[in-house]
Parts: structure tokens; sequence; C-alpha cells
């Protein structure tokens, strides 16, 4: 089974039903399939769009992105979404490897694009969303209207296809594109809808970029399969959030948690809190005992933690019907099996620490052109999370850290190669390292260290440098210049030695 017909129930079945509040405005199931019927003509028809063709999306969450990602599932293309954060530097390599020939953009993103352009030999035409239609783009409404909305065949479209592609940084800084296939994603998403008990009657605030597995393969699709109706929000406010959540009576909400750190904010100086919840779920970072503490005196709930990553969608939830384990990421998924292991593969005592390692449908199929990453990833057919993990005495799982060099801002990732490969690239900067802060707020915060060379750079010139090549969450929150960095006799980078290391 494809994503499409996973969908279907939902698009076909309840097609007069609301499926999407945005701006004031609703939108039917019908309308998203109708929508998305005709711009799957166009890019067949105006473009030759079929199986295995990239197709990219720069744009904040709105109902375009869905109408565009359904769509493009509809042609059996992959869709590769951009992280709207995304500058120079990202943009570039990742357009240059995935090579999309549509890309799907907002008008600032546009901005952000266009000098890039001529870069990128295999991209044919960029559609905008919005009134304004630039020069040599097309504009996307115009595509809903161009076309026939008859429906497109996705019976072509086998589970074993890719669906969707999603970059992914990793240890060299170069981001990676994470390929997942429609067996991947709905495998993902009917355990979810089984295990958190989501149906029709749910109403769901989606907050949550839709360029990230978190908003789109577990919120958007579970949105789309279980027929529920969705309030999208451009990005997260707290303000806005808490209000929808109380006056749409909604009933769901997935967070990173600083988003329920900014909701406790919120609540703090407000005081009722939305009383037809049933369910807040938190990923992408940990979730402080502190921060499900403080939820559940002041909200009345339990948040109920999840364990994921973009390479294997969801790997372990904590139980719907409880005990939610404070601290714990929970159990594997039903289909997905854990282990626990040393470095040599060895899986480790009961109590010890290890890293976490799965197999299951959710698993990649491969990483886009990088067969050797590929196989890196794997250990003995486990795919390797780089995720330090202990059972508690229940079998829930806890994870205790990361065995790979990865800092989580905001729910984020930030691999601290890729801001040092930016900053070595500056004339001014001879070499450099970057670790994560804790901080209250996001978790962690990118701090970095340099070694500067004649003429030497100010700070506030390296992050301006930093602002122009990177995502803003990237861009280091102090720079620090030091005569050189520690070291060990072997030359050995010695991180822990650096100075001030707990604050930015
Ligand atoms: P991403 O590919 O952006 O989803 O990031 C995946 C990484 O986020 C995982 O490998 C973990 O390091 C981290 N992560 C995701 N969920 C959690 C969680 N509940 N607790 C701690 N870390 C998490």
């Amino acid at each position: 089974m494809n994503l499409i017909e996973t969908f279907q129930p939902s698009l076909r079945g309840r097609a007069d039903k609301p499926a999407l509040w945005f701006g004031d405005r609703w939108y039917t199931f019908g309308e998203l399939d109708r929508q998305s019927d005709a711009v799957a003509h166009a890019l067949v028809n105006d473009y030759g769009v079929g199986r295995g063709d990239r197709l990219s999306m720069f744009l904040g969450n709105c109902p375009e992105l869905i109408v565009f990602y359904l769509a493009g599932l509809k042609t059996g293309a992959i869709v590769v979404p951009i992280n709207i954060l995304y500058r120079d530097r990202e943009l570039t390599h990742l357009l240059t490897d995935a090579e999309p020939r549509v890309l799907l953009c907002d008008p600032q993103r546009f901005e952000v694009l266009a000098p890039l352009r001529h870069q990128f030999d295999a991209l044919e035409q960029i559609f905008v969303t919005g009134a304004d239609t630039p020069a040599a783009t097309r504009g996307f409404s115009e595509l809903t209207e161009s076309a026939p909305d008859t429906p497109l065949s996705v019976a072509g479209i086998t589970a074993d296809d890719p669906a969707l592609m999603i970059y992914t940084s990793g240890t060299t800084g170069r981001s990676k594109g994470a390929l997942l296939t429609h067996h991947n994603l709905v495998s993902n998403i009917v355990t979810l809808l089984q295990c958190w008990q989501w149906t029709a009657a749910d109403r769901f605030l989606l907050a949550l970029p839709m360029f990230h597995i978190h908003g789109l393969g577990n919120g958007l699709h579970g949105a789309l399969a279980s027929g529920c109706t969705t309030f999208l929000l451009p990005r997260f406010h707290a303000d806005t959030a808490f209000e929808l959540l109380r006056r749409e009576k909604c009933t769901l909400f997935f967070g990173v948690p600083t988003m329920y750190e900014r909701l406790l904010e919120h609540a703090d100086a407000d005081g009722a809190v939305p009383a037809d919840m049933r369910l807040y779920v938190s990923g992408s970072a940990p979730l402080s005992p502190d921060t499900f503490a403080r939820f559940k005196t002041v909200f009345g709930h339990e948040i109920l933690e999840r364990y994921g990553m973009s390479e294997t969608a969801m790997i372990t939830s904590n139980l719907y019907a409880g005990p939610r384990v404070q601290g714990s990421v929970g159990k594997p998924l039903p289909g997905v099996s854990v282990r626990i292991v040393d470095e040599a593969g060895v899986s480790v005592a009961d109590d010890e620490t290890g890293e976490i390692q799965l197999r299951g449908p959710n698993v990649l199929k491969e990483y886009w052109r990088q067969p050797e990453k590929t196989v890196e990833a794997f250990q003995d057919g486990w795919f390797r999370t780089g995720d330090l993990g202990r059972y508690d005495a229940r079998g829930n799982i806890i994870i205790c850290g990361r065995a790979k060099e990865l800092i989580i801002s905001g729910g984020f990732n930030i691999y601290p190669q890729e801001i040092i490969n930016c900053l070595v690239d500056h004339a001014g900067v001879v070499e450099a390292a970057v670790i994560g802060v804790p901080d209250q707020r996001r978790g962690e915060l990118p701090k970095a260290y340099v070694v500067a060379a004649e003429p030497v750079p100010t700070e506030a010139e390296l992050t301006a440098y930093c602002t122009a090549q990177l995502a803003s969450f990237k861009v280091p929150k102090r720079i620090v210049f030091l005569d050189a960095l520690p070291r060990n006799a072997m030359g050995k980078l010695q991180l822990q030695n650096l100075p001030e290391r707990d604050c930015i």
C-alpha cells in the first residue's frame, strides 16, 4: 500500500468533511484531493514528472504545501522538503545533491533562492505561492486552475518506492538525504494511529514545521490518515497556540520540549488551561523531568514522550494508557525491534548503557547517492542511531546521551562540524571548535571557539557571516577567540578543556 491509498479513506471517504483550518479559511478533504489532482496533472503533463523524480518544497506551513506534497506523491515522485531556515550554504548543497526538477516556495524563501538558482541545472521550474509571480517562475494558483482535476491512478506506486527524502546533517558536516519509502511511512503512521488512539473525532493543532519528520511524517500523515480536523499554524507562537487549543476545543497537540516550556510560561501568565485536550506528545529532543512535572501540575496532563529520527520515523513511545514514565521515551513501537549494544555490537547487560540500534519496517531504505554512508549506518543489519540508552527495571528506554556529536537546539539538530566547516572557510579563521551549551528554553545552544588569522575578525563580523550562510539556529550564540585549541599530546582535540563550557 502507498501513502495516497492510506489517505484515500479520508480524501475520498470524508470528502465533504472539514480537513484543515488555516488563517480563517476552511478546506475539506475533497478540496485537498481535487486541488492535488489538478497539480499532479500539471506536473505530469507540463513537466513529465514521474516515479523517482525529485520535487522540492521550501516554504512555511500552509495549505499549498499540503496540496503540492499530495500531488508529488500522486505522481510517484520523491518529495524533498527543505528546512525554511536554510541559507546559502545549506541550500546550495541540498539542491545540487537532490536535483529536484520542480520546486515550490513562498515569496520570502524565493528571495533567498533566486540569487543561487543559476547553480541548479536540473531545476526546470519554480512555483511561487502568493499573489505576485516573480519573473521566470509560475504562480502556484495557476497550477490548480489550469489542469483537469480527475484523479491520477496511483495503483502503480509500490510500497517500496521512495516517497520522501529528508536531509539530515551528519558528523562530516555535509547533510545527506534519508530516503523513506511509502512502506516506511505507512507503517509509521498506522502504528501511531493505533498506539495514540488517533481518530477522525480528533481536533489536532499542528504547529510543528512540515519540513521535518515530526510535523510531516507524524503530524500531517496522521491527520490525513485519521481523517481528523487539523488547525494549522504557519509557525508556533505560544499565545496563538494556547488560544486555539482552548477556543477550538482541540484534543491533540505535538510539540518539541521548547514549545512546552513556552506554553508553561504562557499559562503562568494567563490562568485557565485547555479543557478538551486528550493527548500532548513531545519528541525530537529530551523532555526534562522538570518540564514533565510542571506541565502535569499546570495543565493536568502527563506529556507522552516518544523517540524517533528522520531516518527511522518513530522508534519508541510511552504508552497512551499509561503509565507515562518521566525521563523515559517508553518502549519500542509495535513491529520495531530495539537492541542496546556496546561498540562491538554485543548486547549490554540490562542496566548498562550502550548504543540504541533498531530494525523494523520504519527504517530508511538508503541514503541518497551515498551507498557507503548507508553501509556505515548499519551494524549486522541493525540501524545505528548514534544515541546512547539503557533500560529501566520495567523495560522502558532512557536516553542517556549521544555517541554522535550532535547538538539539539529547540528540537533542531546541529552537527558541530557543519558550523566548523563554515567558520574555517572564512579568511579570518584558522581553526574552530563548536560545542552545545545547556539552555533552559532551547535545550542547548551552539557556542564556537576560534583561532583567528590576521586581520583578526570581530565576533560580530563572524556572526554576520554565519547568519548569511547558515540557518539561524546553527549560528553560534557566542564566539570565543583563543590562541590555540586545547589538544593532547597526540594532537587530538580536548573539547572538555575548552574554557567556560557551561555558559554562553
Ligand atoms: P531528527 O532526525 O531531526 O528527528 O533527530 C533525531 C535525533 O533527535 C535522535 O537521534 C535523538 O538524538 C534526538 N531525539 C529525538 N527524540 C528524542 C527524545 N524524545 N529524547 C531525546 N532525544 C531525542
